[in-house]
């Protein structure tokens, strides 16, 4: 009989701190509560693996997985975030500053890592034999500073001081073999709880050691620097998330990292079919399908290929009609640059055998393709090898019995251009399957104040995890309501700016609209168009001081990728507007520019419940869904996009009057490009020329980077590829438009609570528990499986 939480909490914080509780750091409380925690579920895990194992299970892969902080969030689940207070209480401890010990577990870069946690969490609380597989990286996503303005890259060892929630499972290693290394695959698993459920579900994250911890006949005999630089290559696999992979080497490095977690999982998985089904594989796809999250673990399908003839002796056609009843395969993105290719030589280097099999695919792919009549130029466009290169994405789309995309928009287009050959090949094999994000953790956890309004207004607490429910509640805010929404805002703001000032030391004022753009620093996401708007307000508002400007904050958060100079740019961009804006005493703080630095999922926790606007600004057609578009919404912010992504599905759940949607939409786009001239806008449009030019005549200093000179060079000139090819100027005049318009309607308290309340009960569709269900359903066939 497991003792209950007060019980177990003070023994176990004395075992992690080897002191009495009073006397125990705040650390060492988080660490002893998160212990205790674990000790709660550990006869549920252990049951629902038991229960898992014997039915048909779905195995989500995936290099990613941006957990965030799991105390609060296992607390929650478990109904235990009460008896957790007053166990810490009785001990005169805060819960809350106990919660902020916690290091975020960034194994994830950004959308396509979140989404992985959000899938956990529903397939959890929805009791759906689910699990995640992916690598423990010791370091997660570099941790951002800012050195006069510039990103700086520092490493995130979140784990070095003990992480209570991944299990170490030593018994139940893999080998994973190289041509060039032989390394130890040691799972550590992390248990998924759900709320109100008593399933406990696994995330399998694989850790990468030497075979033997040190070769001590190398070492003696002189030859130490062989030891150690096998055991540093081993330990490289699993050291950190996304290497750098603009050298030959760190191409290496990324294959190698793929190839360990695939095989190490899809061993574990056939080992537990032949246990409990018996050395006859030919049922293996009857009870197991995997998810592919995008392109990175498609070297699973070559690796169970390999397992099953070699290993258990199939031959090719029974093998691969077991693989190809087995994969279903996620695209995320339509920017060419994304779909994987590697160098045949990389696979012949690292493991022959699995070069072999895909070549043997690729051939057969040939042959298949020319018995089905198509053209040669046709087969070798989607053939999956040409040349030196693999192609992953068209391995992916051949053997999948599933291919789908993250939101409706991007379904069609991925059918449309991206994949046009493999849906005209195999319509029925295309599927939409529109993301989601988990109210628990992005709603429940992160805004308690408007989850017991919601509590209240719709009698129970049932929307938490059937998020549609809110639907019948659209007419049901009476000005009452209305205001208390209002409140509830404001007093989140006011949370959310003593926060900022604690950690970024700059003052912002709750009454201000703060209007918030987070996400990862790409070009097609567009800050800088948000940038070149702050900085278009900035000149108005010096140009005429009595303008009346409704007071703004403007919130950035977002890290770019460490080689991409351009992302860089933007980012120092933004940080010399905000040195000129914050400090300019004539705007008198009427307008202020915060970037958040580190960006991660619990700062995204503390910003989205006190946003008021939602900046989904990407140029059409290219961000595939987009989720914090949906947290967002879920937390009564309003929608400023572009016509893409789930944006479009957004706007046609709240509708025209409660979304702020501007620019050129992804079918004009082919037409206006044809005629786009970015200097016709410059030169034309109020206010363009000049903020462009302020980016190079000193008004802003890039501390001779030459960084901003890049991006006005960028938006302007037509090198070897055309000007401003994500439309920023060309979109420019709409935006300012409805931004305008948008901080204008702020002051109408009631309209825009209401227009908030419409967004709130509107999000349903949006809840990754209907995804899930869809997943579940249109593509897993996989049934609840309750423990009890
Ligand atoms: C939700 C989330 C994202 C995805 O944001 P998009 O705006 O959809 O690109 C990225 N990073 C973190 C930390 C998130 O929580």
């Amino acid at each position: 009989m497991t003792q209950n939480l007060r019980q177990t909490l003070a023994s176990q914080v004395r075992a992690v701190s080897g002191r009495p509780v009073d006397k125990s750091t705040t650390m060492e409380l988080w660490q002893g509560l998160s212990a205790a925690v674990v000790d709660q579920i550990a006869d549920r895990w252990a049951k629902t693996s038991d229960t898992y194992a014997k039915g048909r299970q779905e195995h989500y892969f995936s290099a990613e997985f941006l957990m965030g902080r799991a105390l609060l969030n296992n607390l929650s689940n478990l109904g235990l975030v009460d008896e957790a207070r007053q166990a810490l209480a009785e001990y005169g401890q805060d819960l809350s500053l106990v919660l902020e010990e916690e290091p975020d577990a960034a194994l994830g870069n950004g959308g396509l890592g979140r989404l992985a946690a959000c899938f956990l969490d529903s397939c959890a609380t929805l009791d759906l034999p689910v699990a995640g597989y992916g690598i423990l990286y010791r370091y997660g996503l570099f941790k951002q500073l800012f050195d006069k303005g510039f990103q700086t890259e520092h490493p995130d060892p979140w784990m070095e001081e003990g992480y209570p929630f991944v299990i170490r499972r030593e018994e139940a290693q893999r080998i994973v073999s190289y041509a060039d290394l032989t390394v130890r695959a040691v799972p550590y698993d992390m248990p998924i709880t759900g709320y109100g459920t008593k399933n406990i579900n696994t995330l399998r994250l694989w850790r990468a050691e030497p075979i033997e911890e040190f070769d001590y006949d190398a070492f003696n005999s002189q030859r130490f620097t062989e030891a150690i630089i096998d055991r540093e290559r081993t330990n490289d696999i699993s050291r950190v998330l996304y290497p750098n992979d603009t050298t030959f080497e760190g191409k290496v490095l990324r294959v190698r990292q793929q190839y360990f977690f695939c095989s190490a999982s899809l061993q574990a998985i056939v080992d537990n079919y032949v246990e409990h089904h018996g050395e006859d594989l030919s049922d293996f796809a009857e009870y197991n399908a995997i998810q592919l999250n995008d392109t990175h673990p498609v070297l699973a399908i070559p690796e169970l290929m390999r397992l099953l003839m070699d290993e258990h002796g199939l031959g090719w056609g029974d093998a691969w009609k077991i693989v190809s009843n087995t994969f279903a395969y996620t695209n995320h993105t339509v920017l060419a640059e994304a779909l994987e290719k590697w160098e045949m030589t990389i696979f012949d280097r690292l493991f022959p055998r699995i070069a072999e099999i895909v070549r043997e695919i690729d051939r057969r792919f040939r042959t298949d393709m020319a018995e089905r009549g198509l053209d040669q130029a046709t087969i070798d466009y989607m053939a999956p090898v040409a040349g030196n290169t693999v192609r992953m994405a068209w391995i992916a789309c051949y053997a999948s019995y599933s291919i789908n995309g993250v939101a409706a928009l991007h379904t069609e287009i991925i059918k449309r251009e991206t994949l046009k050959e493999w849906h005209e090949l195999w319509p029925e094999r295309f599927n939409n399957k529109t993301n989601g994000v988990t109210p628990r953790r992005w709603l429940k956890q992160c805004n308690p104040r408007l989850a017991a309004l919601l509590d209240e207004v719709t009698g129970s607490d049932a929307w938490v995890t059937d998020l549609s429910l809110l639907g019948s509640y659209l007419d049901a805010a009476d000005d009452s309501v209305l205001d208390r929404l209002a409140e509830i805002k404001h007093e989140n703001k006011v949370d959310f700016a003593a926060w900022v000032k604690e950690r970024e030391g700059i003052d912002i004022d709750p009454d201000a609209i703060f209007d918030v753009q987070i996400k990862r620093l790409h070009e097609y996401k567009r800050q800088l168009l948000n940038a070149l708007y702050v900085l278009d307000l900035y000149f108005r508002m010096k140009e005429d001081p009595s303008l009346d400007v409704p007071k703004r904050v403007f919130v950035f958060g977002a890290k770019a990728a460490s080689g991409y100079i351009r992302a860089k740019g933007v980012i120092k961009l933004i940080n010399a507007i905000a040195e000129l804006v914050n400090n300019d005493e004539e705007i008198a703080g009427r307008i202020k520019v915060v970037f958040i630095h580190n960006y991660n999922v619990s700062p995204a926790e503390h910003i989205i419940p006190a946003a008021d606007v939602s900046e989904q600004i990407s140029t059409a057609g290219k961000e595939a869904s987009g989720t914090s578009n949906m947290k967002f919404m879920m937390n009564g912010a309003l929608t400023l996009g572009t016509l893409d992504g789930a944006n479009v599905e957004i706007l046609d759940a709240v509708g025209e009057d409660n979304a702020y949607i501007f620019g050129a939409t992804e079918d004009e786009l082919p037409e206006l490009r044809k005629n786009y001239d970015p200097r016709w806008h410059y030169e034309n449009i109020p206010g363009l020329k000049r903020v462009l030019d302020a980016l190079v005549d000193g008004t802003l200093d890039d501390n001779g980077s030459g960084w901003f000179h890049d991006l006005r060079w960028s938006l302007l000139e037509s090198g070897y590829e055309p000007a401003d090819v994500y439309y920023v100027l060309g979109d420019f005049a709409a935006y300012r438009e409805a931004k305008d318009r948008m901080a204008a309607d702020h002051a109408d308290v009631r309209a825009w609570a209401r227009k908030t309340w419409v967004n709130i009960t509107k999000s349903g569709r949006f809840s990754s528990d209907r995804t899930i269900r869809d997943y579940a359903e249109g593509v897993w066939k996989l049934e609840a499986t309750p423990i009890d």
